[in-house]
């Protein structure tokens, strides 16, 4: 029999209606938080990008990222949906569902005019700076505040965020003692179970071992040599950037370099067990929420590029440590019992030299020399000193005061500014505060300054780099652009109800909270933008 194509379209139509009434069906059982998750893990790894789960599949063991992408839900096309692809944003993006726009975190850092100075995005080591909640926020907020919040990581604000305002204990790193720490604004003293974590002293253990390849190193054959001139020479002792790396030289200077490697990684696994087994999550009425980030990943990618073997050799030892981590999940509070996502802050572009060295467009944009032209130019063309207030982040602040007391117009000025960045060597387009905040411009990556764009933080004038482009240095890489490199990121959900499945259409960085709080039948974050991605359940 010949199936004519109108049969298909029906055939289509009936099923998507079954697999929907399946889904409503199991809804009604879901109320009430009857049959919901105990607990839901975050994992969010700093830096990755959603190519790398392809790029090192065939070396990657059965235990942690395959064992994800086989069993769980991969969505193969979610992307960041604002142009300030860094580590705060992202971490801020995932957990409000919202943009840079709304949720304030328009960057790591910004410039603040009140207080004329750069203010760090977590800089008294409180989420204040947050103008939206958080998932977990809303999951506290649903369950009378039984549900219990922990937020862990090497970094401050990739803990601090996640956890948001109402978190049990957000905790990171303090590279000096290398001890887990947190600050007043969530208790007086660090529990009893961290500090007995902090005496195990890993770090000082790590420091005694080296950091050699889990392979033979001639089966790194998804990177460059050994030896490239796009990596840093890092650690101390090292004349190149070539395996082994001894830390031994380390002994007595704190504990930072341990951030720059894999063991950064194995030690906050580490701590995600101890806090499942001492905070006793998953073991309440309501669902808890453990949000894990894995930095290492970044340290070594900004340090020895995305291409190096040090880069490949980190992803591998974290699938070994995901293997572990899920393998504790299991046994202690069972894969039926367990929601758990992962996706990351940001990707990472290749090297500049070592794109230019393959005749692909890129360059390192000199923001200094071009601050300095740009205050000379302003100083010429309007007859005025102290025009420019700071240059950062690809924005430019002018001085509103100043303006307004030489009766100057702030559109003439703005416009040459934007003028100006145009003609410098690596600037793609600019974008005017006033124009952003009035027109709806939907044109390529412009959409994205949109979400970018915060009154009270942005500055008067922004701009984005030609891709390829970065401000950065010779060696290594960085992030922080529109262009897909930065903000293809991966999304797979995983464990509980979750069907396997392989979903093609694309999502935003934005949809996790609102799939969540979907999946939890609670409400999303309050400045929640995205919308919740239609996981098939069980
Ligand atoms: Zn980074």
């Amino acid at each position: 029999m010949k199936i004519s194509h109108k049969y298909l379209v029906i055939l289509a139509l009936m099923l998507l209606k079954n697999f929907q009434v399946a889904d409503a069906q199991s809804a009604a059982d879901r109320q009430g938080f009857n049959g919901a998750p105990k607990l839901v893990v975050g994992v969010v790894v700093d830096q990755m990008r959603a190519d790398y789960i392809s790029r090192f599949w065939n070396k990657f063991s059965d235990k942690g990222f395959k064992r994800l992408v086989s069993q769980g839900f991969l969505c193969e096309n979610n992307n960041i949906n604002y142009s300030a692809s860094e580590t705060g944003p992202g971490h801020a993006a995932i957990y409000t569902g919202t943009t840079p726009s709304i949720n304030g975190i328009i960057s790591n850092d910004w410039y603040s005019r009140n207080l004329d100075k750069m203010v760090y995005c977590v800089g008294d080591s409180t989420p204040k700076n947050l103008l939206s909640n958080t998932i977990t926020d809303q999951l506290r907020l649903a369950t009378n505040f039984t549900s219990k919040v922990i937020s862990i990581s090497l970094k401050d604000r990739a803990a601090i965020l996640p956890g948001g305002f109402t978190s049990n204990g957000s905790y990171w790193y303090d590279a000096a003692t290398g001890k887990f720490i947190t600050s007043s604004y969530y208790m007086k003293e660090i529990p009893t179970w961290l500090n007995a974590f902090n005496e195990r002293k890993l770090p000082a253990q790590y420091l005694k071992q080296t950091w050699n390849t889990s392979l033979p190193i001639e089966q790194y054959t998804e990177s460059t040599a050994d030896d490239t001139p796009y990596e840093e020479v890092l650690f101390e002792g090292e004349a190149q950037p070539i395996f082994p790396h001894v830390l031994a030289n380390y002994k007595g200077k704190g504990y930072k370099v341990i951030n720059s490697t894999p063991f950064g990684n194995t030690l906050i696994k580490e701590l995600a067990c101890e806090a499942i087994k001492s905070e006793n999550l998953g073991k309440g009425k309501t669902p808890d929420f453990l949000a894990v980030s894995f930095s290492s990943t970044d340290y070594v990618g900004h340090d020895f590029g995305i291409n190096s073997i040090e880069l490949e050799d980190t992803y591998l030892k974290l699938d070994k440590d995901l293997g572990d981590f899920l393998d504790y999940l299991d046994a202690t509070i069972g894969k039926e019992n367990t929601l758990l996502f992962l996706t990351a802050d940001h990707g990472a572009e290749n090297n500049v030299k070592y794109n230019l060295d393959h005749n692909i467009p890129a360059g390192l944009f000199d923001a200094k020399l071009i601050t300095d032209l740009l205050k000379t130019f302003l100083n010429a063309k309007f007859g005025v000193e102290g025009l420019l207030l700071n240059f950062s982040n690809q924005n430019v602040y002018l001085n509103l005061k100043l303006i307004e007391e030489k009766k100057l117009s702030l559109y003439d000025i703005e416009t040459a500014v934007a003028n100006f960045l145009l003609k410098c060597d690596g600037v793609a387009y600019t974008n005017i505060a006033f124009e952003v905040t009035v027109f709806d411009n939907n044109y390529a990556y412009q959409k994205f300054i949109k979400n970018d764009y915060n009154a009270a933080r942005s500055g008067d004038v922004m701009f984005t780099l030609l891709p390829g482009w970065m401000e950065w240095k010779s060696t290594g890489t960085t992030h922080g652009s529109p262009y897909n490199y930065d903000t293809h990121i991966p999304l797979i959900f995983y464990g509980w109800k979750v069907k396997a499945g392989d979903y093609l259409p694309n999502v935003n960085i934005t949809d996790i909270a609102p799939t969540i709080a979907n999946l939890l039948n609670i409400q999303a974050p309050s400045g929640c933008l995205g919308n919740a991605i239609p996981i098939p359940l069980k």
